[in-house]
């Protein structure tokens, strides 16, 4: 097949005013078909979220514009080239898991599909159940707002809410690295994340990035853990008080704060990781098995951190907080 070039795309629906000209409304419905047959999908949600972030791309190794291909976008600049599949844009190759249990995981993850989140995760891991989904959802509306979830492995919280990932799930709609973030300056309302930025090499310059591709006034909302054990997936770098994690983003403010688990989540934590390191006898694989193991036996002392949850006053031992900030005024560029 030949590869043709649709040219570039300059409109999405974001980005129309009122007064947007025939002219430039009738070359965003040309661009909208050149998305659709670029990602050659009939997952008609995934093709709404991509023609919804494609003005928002740009090549993460020199953030000039992407030109669309029929089975790749390339760099106008750098000519770097990178795949679309069923739908899906890959800025980087997906990398192998290497952690014993984060394989264990993986695997799991990719076998259950939704089960790992709604009964695996929701029932059985060590931590209260807290509902992300329920919680972003009061601050942001997908509908009108370009959100981006990242690191969201193979759960979508939101069929209007676009997905990036180290690794190629289901559920994933972009595979990139944080750490080379392919979005515009000032491009996104909101990314949001559970559990992810402890996993980030320098988080101060991922968190400059994050920052630099979001709007005026767009929002970061992310669950970060404070009191939890080390674990990998694939490498876990770092903890954040509730003030470290109110002062991630440069220029952003405060608008809420809450613990999402609580002191008997911390317990569970502690019981399930203690009794999988003495069993393993040091060991990483059995450990990874003997951790899954003492989850199923430990769980219900979770439950009971019900009372505990969203108090200020437990944010001092708290295992995750959840935290949301907006951002109020632009910063300084950000080099690559
Ligand atoms: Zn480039």
């Amino acid at each position: 097949m030949q590869n043709v070039p649709h040219g570039r795309i300059l409109w999405y629906p974001g980005q129309l005013t009122p007064n947007a000209s025939v002219e430039a409304t009738a070359a965003y419905q040309t661009v909208k078909l050149n998305v659709l047959r670029l990602t050659g999908t009939a997952d008609s949600q995934r093709n709404a979220r991509l023609a919804k972030v494609r003005g928002a791309l740009c090549c993460p190794a020199c953030r000039a514009d992407l030109l669309d291909f029929p089975s790749f976008l390339r760099c106008s600049s750098c000519s770097a080239e990178y795949p679309v599949r069923d739908g899906k844009i890959y800025f980087i190759e997906v990398p192998n898991a290497t952690d014993e249990l984060d394989s264990v995981k993986y695997r799991l993850k990719k076998a259950l599909g939704k089960a790992y989140y709604s009964v695996g995760i929701a029932v059985f891991a060590p931590t209260f159940p807290f509902n992300y989904r329920a919680a972003v959802l009061r601050f942001v509306e997908p509908d009108k707002q370009l959100v981006i979830d990242i690191g969201a492995g193979n759960h979508r919280i939101d069929q209007r809410i676009v997905t990036i990932d180290l690794f190629d799930y289901v559920a994933t709609d972009i595979v990139c690295d944080l750490s080379s973030l392919p979005f515009r300056d000032e491009s996104v309302d909101a990314f949001i994340s559970r559990s992810v930025l402890e996993h980030v090499p320098r988080l101060t310059q991922i968190c400059k990035n994050l920052a630099r591709a979001t709007r005026k006034n767009g929002l970061a909302a992310h669950l970060i853990p404070f009191m939890f054990p080390f674990h990998a997936s694939p490498h876990d770098y770092q903890r954040l008080t509730h003030i470290g994690a109110a002062t991630l983003f440069p220029g952003f403010e405060l608008l809420e704060q809450r613990n999402a688990t609580g002191p008997f989540t911390l317990l569970t934590l502690l019981l399930t990781e203690l009794f999988a390191v003495i069993f393993s006898l040091g060991n990483e694989r059995p450990k990874a098995f003997l951790y899954l193991t003492f989850c199923l036996i430990f769980f219900p002392i979770k439950f009971l951190d019900f009372p505990f949850v969203g108090r200020p006053s437990m944010l001092g031992i708290a295992p995750t907080i959840f935290t949301v900030t907006r951002k109020t005024r632009s910063q300084t560029p950000c080099p690559l």
